[in-house]
């Protein structure tokens, strides 16, 4: 067997579906992915994103505001931790299971509630660009603004939505705990939705309404966690130049350097492939011998074996 690595994953939409009943199914399938990695002996780490999930989670609860007059708004950063551990419990069940149907008996899986902390001057405030929830009329959009101090942005004539700031994340709070449980041998799920934004307040740490790019930070877990891969999971196999045009080339490996080039002509689509490009080339530059990987979650395993994905080297 190759030397056991230490692998942050990064989940992406497509691993977790959009509906409960879709999130159940689908975790089943993420869960037999991350349990081939364990198989092989390899020490992994969980993280994922959480979009359609906060969503829900942030309509249910304006409801409630609409049902009971006495209910105050929902704060996102405690949507963000209610999809932490709705994703969390589900998919640490869907891995338990996995991994007793393989008689590994021997590693508790867990998920970690985590904060991560943004600075307050990050000029992603200045500029919220993130949509989030659902499209509501421009009438409906005003109410908003005045009942719940939003900001509402007109998106490509589709109606209005809900924009927040992306800033990025400068320390993940539970980080040390996180390494405990991971250096004692659990499969740890941390970080999900790019983990609830909190700004230092002296010993305060208080909840922002932004949401981190679950891409950006968990780069930075796997720094911290000195991770020898990040693997960045989503629903396209490799990363291409020139994305969905005639002179389309997928790419299998990509140094830093020609990474960073690619970024500045354009070929990664912002909020979609450009973070998970963004986040690769920062953690593979960040020390000799550690490397990341974009690809599909079927095809994960051989990514690995470095037949198929993008490679992201010095
Ligand atoms: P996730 O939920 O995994 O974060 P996203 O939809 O945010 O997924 O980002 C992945 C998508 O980025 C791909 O499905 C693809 O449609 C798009 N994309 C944009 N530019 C590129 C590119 N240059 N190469 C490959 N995919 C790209
Ligand atoms: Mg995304």
């Amino acid at each position: 067997m190759a030397k056991k690595k230490r692998i942050v994953i990064a989940l992406g939409g497509n691993a977790l579906g959009n509906t409960l009943p879709e999130q159940m199914a689908a975790v089943k399938v993420t869960a037999k992915a991350i349990v081939d990695f364990i198989e092989e002996g390899h020490e992994v780490i969980v993280t994922h994103g959480n979009g359609p999930q906060v969503g829900m989670v942030n309509n249910a609860m304006i409801a409630l505001t609409n049902e009971d007059a006495s209910q105050p708004n929902t704060p996102l950063s405690v949507c963000v931790a209610m999809s932490q551990a709705y994703i969390g419990y589900d998919l640490q069940n869907a891995l338990r299971e996995e991994l007793l149907n393989r008689n590994i008996t021997n590693i508790p899986v867990a998920t970690m509630i985590t904060q991560v902390r943004v600075e307050t001057d990050d000029p992603a405030f200045a500029f919220p660009s993130k949509p989030i929830g659902k499209f509501v009329d421009a009438a409906m959009a005003e109410k908003m603004e005045e009942k719940f101090h939003y900001i509402m942005k007109e998106d490509a004539g589709r109606g209005y939505r809900r924009v927040v700031a992306s800033p990025k994340p400068v320390e993940i709070i539970e980080a040390d705990t996180i390494r405990t449980m991971v250096n004692a041998g659990n499969l740890v799920i941390a970080c999900g939705g790019g983990g609830i934004p909190v700004i230092r307040e002296g010993n305060h740490l208080k909840g922002t309404s932004a949401v981190i790019d679950k891409d950006f930070v968990s780069c930075l877990l796997a720094k911290e966690l000195d991770a020898d891969y990040l693997i960045i999971l989503t629903a396209v196999e490799k990363i291409a130049l020139h994305f969905g045009q005639p002179q389309e080339a997928w790419l299998d490996e990509v140094s830093a350097e020609k990474a960073n080039e690619y970024i500045a002509q354009g070929h990664f689509a912002p909020g979609s492939m450009m973070p998970k490009v963004q986040a690769a080339v920062d953690f593979a530059v960040s020390k000799p011998g550690r490397y990341a990987l974009i690809t599909l979650l079927e095809k994960a395993k051989e990514a690995l074996a470095g037949t198929t994905g993008t490679l992201f080297h010095l």
